[in-house]
């Protein structure tokens, strides 16, 4: 029971806490508060560990191919399960700015940040309430290799090959690096930063 939450399962009013009239979206008859429930962005990265080499060209079949970080979660939910590197956009930040931010936090390196790979809806549980989450996913590539953990974020980090890769934490995750993984097997371009899968701008 979470009847102060502003998410899915929210049962009073977040301004005059009046009991609301049924589940989001909703107006209070109290004060007139309209609750809208929208996917909260997070910023994710499918980390490489080498040039992948899009100018030479798709991996061939005889390659081991590329390779992308993964973390073991210290916390939860989903504690102990691998996962890509990311987090949620604070306020304004735009998704590409929050991935870099992510980076330096989570790892303590700095990246360059290339594609989008996509938005993917999911569900993250938190402080009791289930929130849908939109999760924006981009290639990127380690500029320095001296990688720091955060030990409240993740406890290990290792490479895994992108081609055969582990489930993960969140299904967006097994998403993005599956359609990493497609780019990279066509051996696209890099193409313009912020563009999405279909060249749109985001
Ligand atoms: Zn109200």
């Amino acid at each position: 029971m979470t009847p102060r939450g502003y998410g899915p399962g929210a049962s009073f009013c977040p301004r005059c806490a009046a009991p609301l009239p049924g589940p989001a979206p909703t107006t209070c008859v109290g004060c007139g508060y309209q609750l809208f429930v929208n996917a909260r962005p997070t910023a994710g990265l499918v980390l490489l560990d080498r040039d992948p080499g899009w100018a030479d060209g798709p991996v061939g079949a005889d390659d081991a191919g590329p390779r992308f970080l993964a973390l073991r979660r210290a916390a939860e939910p989903m504690i102990g399960r691998w996962e890509t590197p990311g987090g949620f956009c604070d306020g304004w930040e735009h998704p590409a700015d929050a991935a870099l931010r992510e980076a330096r936090e989570e790892l303590g390196v700095t990246v360059t940040i290339g594609d989008c790979l996509g938005m993917f809806v999911g569900s993250y549980e938190f402080q009791d309430e289930v929130l849908p989450v939109l999760d924006v996913f981009f290639l990127a590539m380690l500029e320095e290799h001296a990688i720091v953990l955060d030990p409240a974020e993740a406890t290990e980090w290792r490479w895994f090959p992108l081609f055969d890769p582990p489930p993960l934490a969140f299904a967006t995750m097994d998403q993005a690096v599956r359609v990493a993984a497609q780019r990279l097997r066509r051996g696209d371009g890099p193409g313009p930063a912020g563009a999405d899968e279909r060249g749109r701008r985001v």
